[in-house]
């Protein structure tokens, strides 16, 4: 072995022991009459010493010539250190040290590699395998390996197995894009990899697995958007002989067991909401519940005082910001400007102060009086201190808008903080959702997804209104996780595909495979997909999934490491039978 203790374990209990210690030269300090150097590993950092006149001449001078990042082997004695470094689990001792092995030398890093580096965000994924050695990502991934033990360990415990499904598979046109893969035997033929292995965990229920789970790669070629990767990982589970209570209850199991055995953190059970009450309360399907700053609609008390504005709105809906009465003017004139941003897209804010004296003023006293916006005030709870915010107009537009301002005033507020989770189930989703491009329903979730039996009479009718037995978990305001109970028979899989505007033909062509597998005795069953990424992101603090993903790609979906993607030789294109357009 080249160490007998790694670089974060020696203490003061072992002084005067011997030890051989290897790592990467993280600082030098030359003293003159005493050089340390301070050896880093995984485990963590050992200061060395070599002293001018106690040190053999020739090990003092090799040591002078490292720079930082060589890879050394030394051996040495233990020794207690006089100024002791309460910062660092070995700050107690040093390694007097008696034989210096150089391993290998190092070129000086483009960044620093410090908790804190001066590295870029392109230069770190440029060099990832030195930006990795620090402290902060070498972090992240091991949290992302406890998250991965933990699942396999709960869901070991709940009798699930592990199964891997293809990653050659089939391009199906529903869903996101698909990543395609040319088939140099079959000419003009393509895999495609899978989005998820959906349809694979269904025929999995098929054969009788009952409880299937995988941590798996999957792949969506979507437009690029900040912290999107086209590459990621999903906790992909799917049960049989189940209820939706059933696989609600399992997987919050799941989530507050990993709460507990890699955070330490007892979470309360899982709230639920559904889909309709989310939108009215929070304008959005994934509340962010650490803070509460619910909608209050009051569209009714502000009609007949002739404000146009109001008296055409669909709705009328506002949040009361706590402890925000005395805002100044350029302080909510901010705030109109956020909402009237093209990305948001209100035409103007109309705000109430509930001063700290107790009167009322507001951007509407022309059209209300005194009392009109004291009615609003309790409508609101509000008390003398707080700042109402309201929007008006289309219901689900308005919603959507109210929802940016309510983040927005969460985070001014300090109501996000990262230490502090906040987990919600939102149930009965809508089955399908309207595409003003393609002008058709699309499925919300996908094609499998089961309609509540008692809507189905409205899908001909009222196809929009139709609720689906899907849910998706929500934390800390970004979804973490959906699924939903299955369609398992094959008539109701069929009509489902001519809702959403397949031909008969077209239906068998996709999915043929999964109607007739339909056939032979399918038990009902559903799952779930968690985005394990952004889940250790969550547990991790961090905004980003970047961290949490060891080699990832860029916002332009590059990986500038290794250049990918690059062309490739025109006999790999011949050979494929593949023609570049120039
Ligand atoms: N396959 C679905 C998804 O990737 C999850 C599921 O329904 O289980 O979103």
């Amino acid at each position: 072995m080249l160490r007998t203790h790694t670089c974060g374990e020696l203490r003061i209990s072992d002084v005067n022991k011997q030890t051989t210690l290897s790592g990467w030269v993280q600082r030098l300090r030359d003293k003159g009459s005493v050089l340390w150097i301070d050896l880093r590993d995984r485990y963590g950092i050992t200061q060395l010493i070599f002293e001018e006149g106690k040190t053999e001449a020739a090990l003092l001078a090799s040591a002078r010539s490292l720079g930082r990042e060589y890879v050394i082997q030394v051996e040495g004695t233990v020794v207690e250190r006089l100024s002791k470094n309460d910062k660092i689990a070995t700050g107690d001792i040093e390694v007097k040290v008696t034989k210096l092995n150089i391993l290998n030398a190092a070129k000086l890093p483009p960044f620093t590699i410090e908790d804190d580096t001066d590295g870029g965000d392109e230069l770190r994924m440029k060099y990832r395998y030195l930006d990795l050695r620090r402290n902060p990502v070498r972090e992240s991934l091991q949290l992302r390996h406890k998250m991965a033990q933990q699942t396999r360990a709960y869901l070991d415990s709940q009798n699930f197995i592990e199964v891997e499904t293809p990653v050659l598979i089939k391009s199906t046109p529903e869903g996101a894009r698909d990543f395609v893969v040319p088939s140099r035997i079959h000419h003009g033929e393509f895999y495609a990899l899978p989005q998820s292995p959906q349809t694979f965990k269904q025929l999995l229920m098929v054969s009788g697995f009952d409880r299937y789970y995988q941590i798996v790669k999957c792949f969506r070629d979507e437009d690029l958007r900040a912290d999107r990767q086209p590459e990621f990982t999903q906790i992909d589970c799917e049960m049989a002989f189940i209820t939706q209570e059933d696989i609600l209850n399992t997987f919050e199991g799941l989530i507050r067991h990993l709460f507990k055995n890699v955070k330490g953190i007892d979470i309360p059970s899982v709230p639920r909401m559904k889909y309709d009450e989310a939108m009215r309360l929070y304008g959005s399907d994934k509340p962010d519940t650490r803070f509460e700053m619910k909608f209050v609609e009051i569209t009714e008390l502000t009609k007949g005082k002739n404000f146009p504005v109001f008296e055409s709105a669909e709705l009328v809906v506002g949040i009361s910001a706590k402890g925000c009465s005395e805002y100044t003017r350029k302080q909510i004139d901010e705030l109109t400007e956020f909402v009237k941003r093209p990305q948001i897209g209100a035409k103007g804010l109309v705000y109430v102060q509930y001063r700290t004296d107790g009167s009322i003023k507001s951007s509407v006293d022309k059209f209300y009086s005194q009392d009109d916006l004291k009615v609003w005030a309790e409508r609101f709870n509000a008390q003398p201190g707080d700042l109402i915010l309201l929007l008006a107009g289309e219901k689900n537009a308005t919603r959507k808008q109210l929802n940016e301002l309510r983040l927005l005033m969460g985070e001014r507020l300090g109501l996000r903080d990262k230490n502090k989770f906040s987990a919600l189930w939102v149930l009965d989703f809508p089955l399908l959702e309207w595409n003003e491009e393609t002008k058709r329903y699309h499925a919300m979730h996908h094609p499998f997804t089961s309609p509540k039996p008692e809507d189905i009479h409205l899908l001909d009718t009222k196809p929009g209104e139709v609720r689906a037995n899907a849910y998706d978990m929500v934390i800390n305001g970004t979804e973490v996780g959906g699924g939903s109970i299955r369609i398992h028979d094959r008539p109701t899989q069929s009509m489902m595909f001519t809702h959403l505007g397949f031909t008969e033909e077209e239906a068998k062509k996709q999915f043929g495979f999964l109607m007739e597998a339909f056939e032979y005795g399918a038990p009902p069953h559903g799952g779930i997909a968690f985005g394990f990424d952004r889940l250790c992101s969550i547990f991790g603090g961090a905004d980003s999934i970047r961290d949490f993903i060891a080699f990832p790609k860029n916002n332009a979906g590059r990986d500038v490491m290794i250049d990918s993607p690059s062309t490739i030789s025109q006999e790999q294109l011949n050979e494929l039978a593949l023609l570049i357009k120039k």
